[in-house]
């Protein structure tokens, strides 16, 4: 099955609101293993609407339409849909009820106008929306399909997951056709890395697709296949998989929705082991990403932003000396700070940063992008040089990443 996406709302075009909708319904449309081949944002306007209708019903088997489901003026959607469809509208004393309802449950009064969004085609299926006033609509016509969605994220997204999704697998369903995919999530090795490793996997893919995607620092690698048979396509899948981590071994941080500070959380966890950090250039930013799953506490000890050197010094006891003979930038200067932390907290890891983030302080011998992060444990300190690329923003969130992935290696190597 093929997917036209279409957003509508004026709003959309003057750069005041972010196309998030569409964004969405193609996500979840992929994970359902529909081919989403193009999408259009247009204005509240009815020959746009119409224009984007008709290319998308023409062009694929399924559109998708978010927005101008309101009860105003500029609300045209359904009805240029019901035009370029062929369908007529008419009220549905049910929706009205609703409708009716909510206003009441609300002691306000219900404008006329909102009569408009119980109107259906008779051929329609309703999709209720329980968090405002606008329902959306499941309508097949010949071989086509087209659903409509409300322009709020809160409302559609829901909608999307509760109604829209079960009624898409079920008519999945009946073609018959299995569709699956499987993302396996690597750090370390940049693209062009990931890609050669993977020469003898991507020359021969068992009718996988295989897809490299990058992102700050991360490689996504998502395995498709699709087939008459579910478990032919099971099978291929995880074959491939099992072919990609031989090769790639410990670049491989996660699948599908992993995320590293989940999976550092679990490696935590599992081995109940606590850290703590030191944090200069990345600002407390690593300590961000390992607080943002819930429930950090049981292996987050806390942290340092240590950013003048009498922060070194005073809090986690960096020595003068090593400030002024190597500089606060330096292996010993990221060495003591790791160990500094650990010792304070008592936490069996501790983690020092220090780096150049950039625009200025950079000099020939320390240029911008020079990071080196410290990893302090029972049996010792270790020190690792980094040099990135990029704007202050990408340098400390490659340096945090970078840190919390050495953090997963070493617990890996815990065995
Ligand atoms: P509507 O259903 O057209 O009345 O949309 C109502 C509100 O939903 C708009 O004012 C936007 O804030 C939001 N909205 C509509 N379309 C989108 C979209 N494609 N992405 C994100 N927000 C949207
Ligand atoms: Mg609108």
């Amino acid at each position: 099955m093929q997917a036209y996406v279409i957003s509508t709302g004026t709003e959309l075009l003057l750069g005041e609101t972010l196309d998030t909708n569409s964004v969405f319904i193609s996500r979840c449309l992929t994970k359902l293993g529909i081919k989403v081949i193009g999408k259009s944002v247009v204005g509240d306007n009815r020959d746009n609407i119409e224009k984007a209708l008709r290319l998308g019903l023409e062009s694929a088997d399924l559109v998708v339409c978010s927005g101008g489901l309101g009860p105003t003026r500029d609300d045209l959607t359904k009805q240029v849909a019901c035009d370029v469809l062929g369908c007529e509208l008419e009220l549905r004393p049910d929706e009205e009820a609703k409708i009716r309802e909510f206003f009441a449950q609300r002691r306000r009064d219900m404008p006329a106008s909102n009569l408009r969004q119980a109107m259906f085609p008779p051929e329609a299926l309703v999709l209720p929306n329980p968090r405002g006033t606008a329902p959306g609509m499941y309508l097949e016509k010949g071989e086509k399909l087209l659903i409509l969605l409300p322009g709020p994220p809160r409302e559609m997204e829901p909608m999307f997951r509760e109604e829209v999704e079960p009624l898409l697998r079920r008519k999945l369903g009946r073609t018959g056709r299995a569709v699956q995919t499987r993302v396996i999530k690597v750090l370390g090795p940049g693209e062009s890395k990931v890609e050669e490793m993977l020469g003898e996997i991507l020359d021969d893919p068992q009718g996988a697709a295989i897809a490299l995607l990058a992102n700050e620092g991360e490689i996504d690698i998502r395995v498709t296949r699709e087939g008459e048979n579910g478990d032919e396509v099971q099978r291929v899948i995880k074959e491939v998989e099992s072919r990609i981590v031989r090769v790639l071994g410990a670049h491989v941080f996660g699948f599908d929705d992993d995320t590293l500070p989940v999976v550092v959380a679990r490696m935590l966890r599992d081995k109940g082991l606590q850290v703590a950090f030191a944090e200069s250039c990345t600002g407390g930013l690593l300590a961000k990403l390992v607080t943002d799953p819930a429930g950090s506490s049981e292996y987050f000890w806390g942290g340092v932003v240590s950013y003048a050197n009498e922060a070194k010094v005073g809090l986690l006891g960096v020595k003068e000396q090593t400030l002024q003979q190597h500089g606060a930038v330096s292996p010993e200067t990221a060495c003591e700070m790791a160990r500094g932390i650990r010792e304070k907290s008592g936490a069996d890891i501790g983690i020092g940063i220090t780096g150049i983030a950039g625009p200025g302080g950079g000099s020939r011998e320390k240029p911008v992008g020079l990071v080196y992060i410290g990893l302090a444990h029972a049996d010792g300190v270790e020190v690792k040089e980094l040099r990135f690329l990029g704007g202050r923003e990408a340098i400390r969130m490659l340096t945090a990443k970078t840190a919390l992935d050495w953090l997963r290696r070493y617990l890996l190597g815990r065995g």
